[in-house]
């Protein structure tokens, strides 16, 4: 127990667990025990639709018991380390050591010192080679796991893609030999080698990666005799028999998302080459809308918000979602409760949904242009026309919105001057438009991010843009901007952005460099307020690894540290893409 401990540090809220609707099941009863863990903060991972499906889905089989673990705050981090105490579950306040599993899900790669913060806070071996039978497994799960391979020192396996159908085989497989394994009579890599053969599932362990003298990768091998060399992507096949939280944890404290979210889609019908999202979640699949109208009328009841949020890749292109956001509005309506949409595209403010979005929320929308010139959304292949957006934003200015946010990208290639004029030149039609209406110009807060070339993208063989580029990039813009008082302008932090890029498209090398910048202090380094991009560069210098050599150009031909993993979308589709790009 460390209630003592939470009048000491700022927002005890998050630590006390006990939430309405939280799992009261008895650890001690239960055959298995699960530990599922978010490496940050209980507001961001409490927000996160898989950590609440994964729960719910464990708690709800009877002889599992699945509990809570979130990273610590540094005030927090601090006292346990004094008191010489562990972190515990927010259920029953249980250690780690306690668990069969620890399941981490990895929602960005700028989380992963915190993974070993937890796993440092339980005086548990980092690699996973020095945890023996008493120790939990651990596994990776989420969007990371797209290319695990900077982690693999850490994990016994992974979960590649969606995780509800390999979870249950695992702990079928794991119920089955539980008494054998923890009695020594089956070996921890003849579990993992069981394990293997489950759709979805990479066992690190079973594979070596051999390198040229250039550094970059001559093999993939197996070192078990291991048949099994590309992993499946896997998925959830009908979202209408998948499962959904129903008991929706309603939080003490604030979290992000705080509110209800019924899913209504997984995947995207689009095809913008620069996202790894949709690859993610390939391939493309719709809740009916008559279990999407009974999930948010029971979740809701049972809750108490006053807000319901709609979510998906690409709600925009859920069919009938006009049609949807009535009968939704006629049910929730009465009892209070408003609607919320992430996201939107600008065919979808046109005409009906228009009046159904409007009634729900006025106060702003969405867009993601990405790019500022017509030339590179076309090299991004993102599905966005210029006439349609305004024509359908005029609409909505005269619907009552006065708020508009937009998302660009730079460092796109071949991007030039004229490209960064564009997004100033767009963002200021966006906010005049309003005008012509005779009411005032807009407020626009336009967030400018990196674009990081991700795995299993079409543009994964581009080079990311230098740091000195970027930071060129964002003065230019910084100060085009200036003079345009109603235009909000925040870039994301150029050094986190090159981190990330890093990260995402690493290979095994980079394990000691995670470990060693955890050993250097670092923590939280998707929060502008903990990043110390000191901590990297000398992590870097120490192991002798330069990072720009994962962020320069690759060929078609090379073998990628992720080459191992089939998302559904064959080689030779992103490589026609690819080239398509290199011809804008
Ligand atoms: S519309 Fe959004 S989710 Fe879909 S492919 Fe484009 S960026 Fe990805």
């Amino acid at each position: 127990m460390y209630e003592d401990l939470l009048l000491e540090v700022k927002r005890p809220a998050q630590y006390i667990g006990h939430e309405w609707n939280s799992s009261r099941k008895s650890f001690d009863a239960a055959y298995l025990k699960f530990a599922l863990s978010f490496p940050d903060l209980y507001e961001i991972g409490m927000s996160n639709l898989g950590i609440r499906i994964i729960y719910g889905l464990l708690n709800d089989l009877p002889d599992v018991v699945c509990e809570r673990f979130f990273a610590v705050d540094g005030d927090l981090e601090k006292q346990l380390r004094l008191s010489n105490r562990e972190i515990l579950s927010l259920e029953s306040r249980r250690k780690l050591a306690d668990f069969d599993f620890i399941g981490f899900s990895l929602g960005s790669e700028l989380d992963y010192t915190n993974v070993l913060n937890i796993l440092d806070l339980s005086s548990f071996p980092f690699k996973a080679s020095e945890r023996n039978h008493y120790y939990p497994l651990v596994i990776g799960g989420g969007p990371c796991t797209l290319n695990p391979e900077p982690m693999h020192d850490f994990f016994d396996l992974f979960v590649i893609g969606e995780a509800e159908g390999p979870i249950l085989q695992i702990l079928s497989h794991y119920r089955q030999n539980k008494e054998a394994y923890r009695a020594g009579k089956i070996s921890k890599s003849q579990l993992l080698f069981l394990f293997s053969g489950i759709e979805g599932v990479y066992v690190p362990s079973l594979y070596k990666v051999n390198y040229d003298d250039t550094g970059k990768i001559r093999s993939f091998v197996s070192n078990q005799n291991n048949p099994i060399l590309k992993i499946k992507k896997s998925f959830v096949k009908e979202l209408a028999s998948s499962y959904y939280p129903q008991k929706w944890i309603v939080p003490y404290t604030q979290i992000i998302h705080d509110r209800v979210t019924v899913e209504i889609m997984r995947g995207c019908p689009n095809r913008c080459r620069f996202c790894q999202a949709r690859l993610q979640y390939f391939p493309l699949r719709y809740r009916n809308p008559e279990l999407v109208l009974n999930l948010a009328n029971d979740i809701c009841k049972d809750t108490g918000y006053e807000e319901i949020s709609l979510s998906g890749l690409s709600v925009s292109d859920y069919p009938g979602l006009d049609l949807l956001l009535e009968r939704l509005s006629g049910l929730l309506k009465p009892n209070g409760v408003g609607i919320s949409l992430p996201s939107i595209k600008a065919k979808d403010i046109v005409g009906k949904a228009s009046v159904s979005i409007a009634k729900f929320k006025k106060t702003g929308l969405t867009f993601a242009p990405e790019a500022g010139s017509e030339r590179l959304r076309d090299l991004l292949a993102k599905d966005f026309n210029c006439e349609s957006f305004f024509r359908a934003l005029r609409e909505a200015y005269s619907c009552g919105y006065q708020h508009v946010k937009l998302y660009f990208m730079i460092g796109l290639p071949s991007e030039k001057d004229d490209d960064l004029d564009a997004i100033v030149e767009f963002s200021s039609r966006v906010s005049d438009l309003r005008k012509e209406l005779g009411k005032p110009a807009a407020a626009v807060n336009i967030s400018i991010n990196t674009l990081i070339p991700k795995p299993h993208t079409a543009l994964q063989w581009f080079s990311m843009s230098p740091l000195e580029e970027i930071e060129y990039k964002q003065d230019y813009l910084r100060n085009k901007f200036k003079r345009l008082k109603k235009l909000k302008v925040s870039f994301h932090d150029p050094k986190m952005s090159f981190l990330e890029g890093v990260l995402s498209r690493g290979d095994r090398r980079l394990s000691s460099v995670i470990l060693n910048a955890f050993n250097k202090g670092a923590r939280f380094d998707a929060w502008g307020s903990h990043f110390d991009f000191g901590l990297w560069s000398s992590s870097f210098q120490e192991a002798n690894i330069d990072p720009y050599f994962y962020l320069q150009r690759r060929g078609v031909d090379e073998t990628l540290p992720w080459d191992f993993i089939d998302t559904g979308i064959p080689r030779s589709v992103l490589v026609e893409d690819f080239n398509k790009t290199i011809a804008i």
